[in-house]
């Protein structure tokens, strides 16, 4: 059985085909980017519909596949910005209806747990979850998502993000913070955890008053990763204790940091437990992850329109 799935909550359009045993055969994307602004929604809107067809073409090139070869189809249904969501629906129900095809609606933060936990074949994580807009530790319990901590205000990605533009990093400004983190050295930053949440808003009001004041981009880069990324390791280590799990899963894009990863490995090394994180084509928004989550929900989902707001513990 082979399922295509479909990509488009943000800033990527992607499009994987995997089979029923979790075998990723494409996964082919085009992101948005963008020099000085951020992510547009319209914009973004029309970098989907422009890249849609020749996306498809590359993953099933790519899997040397042909319409008549897969069983189903999968799209994200959210949560997202609004106008994306909507592009990659018109695109999902457009193809499935001219090669007939059953589409199955996905929530797309449950997707990058799903692809994280089956490429390690892990048994029972704590997961912790940071992209852009989400920035949340998610325990799995009869059979539902429950979300143990996470960001009162923006995720963590949007806030660097946001960091970034205002010291004209472009975007996305995470790996450009990165490698600037490399040259700096720490100034003293606020330090928002509450119970089991965190809170990133202040910290960007701080670095921004920094950078004004001409603190070093260097300085400021280092400074945010250590506070923020130590932050969630805390909140992580508490989630782990109180449910008593043995693996940690990180998963989102700010996942891709390799100071984030080795501070939580170093953590799980402590408490003899065990990191994983995924390999940069799937901790990015891709369609392969999308197409396994509708591989799993293949029976209880189908075509539900979009949902911008859908939480994962309400799936
Ligand atoms: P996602 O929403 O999961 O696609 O993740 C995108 C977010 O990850 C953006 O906010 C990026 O700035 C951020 N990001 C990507 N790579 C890195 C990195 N190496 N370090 C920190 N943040 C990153
Ligand atoms: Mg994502």
């Amino acid at each position: 059985m082979i399922i295509l799935g479909i990509e488009s909550t943000a800033h990527t359009f992607g499009i994987g085909l995997v089979t029923d045993k979790g075998q990723i055969l494409a996964n082919e994307l085009d992101s948005f980017h963008s020099a000085e602004g951020g992510m547009i929604p319209h914009e973004v809107a029309e970098h989907h519909e422009q890249v849609a067809e020749d996306v498809l073409q590359k993953a099933l090139q790519k899997a040397k596949v042909s319409w008549k070869d897969i069983s189903c189809m999968a799209y994200s249904a959210g949560p997202g910005l609004d106008p994306a969501l909507w592009k990659g629906y018109e695109k999902a129900k457009g193809w499935s209806q001219r090669y007939k095809k059953k589409l199955i609606g996905v929530n797309h933060p449950a997707a990058h747990l799903s692809i994280g936990k089956q490429l390690h074949r892990l048994q029972d994580p704590c997961y912790l979850y940071v992209s852009g807009v989400n920035t949340q530790v998610i325990v799995q319990e009869g059979g539902k998502y429950r979300v143990m901590g996470e960001t009162l205000d923006i995720g963590l990605g949007n806030m660097l993000d946001k960091f970034g533009r205002m010291i004209g990093l472009g975007f996305p400004a995470g790996p450009k913070i990165e490698g600037l983190a490399k040259g700096g050295k720490y100034v003293a930053l606020p330090y928002v955890v509450k119970g089991m949440d965190v809170s990133f808003s202040g910290i960007l009001t701080k670095i921004c008053q920094l950078a004004e004041k001409g603190f070093a981009r260097e300085d400021l880069c280092f400074s945010v990763q250590e506070t923020c990324f130590a932050m969630l390791t805390e909140v992580a280590e508490r989630a782990m204790a109180q449910t008593n799990k043995q693996e940690l899963l990180l998963v989102g894009g700010v996942g891709a940091n390799k100071r984030f990863g080795e501070m939580l490995s170093i953590m799980c090394k402590e408490r003899q437990a065990t990191f994983y994180n995924v390999p940069v084509e799937l901790v990015r928004d891709n369609g392969a992850m999308i197409a396994w989550e509708g591989y799993l929900r293949r029976k209880e989902s189908s075509d539900i329109s979009v949902n911008p707001l859908w939480r994962i513990d309400e799936v």
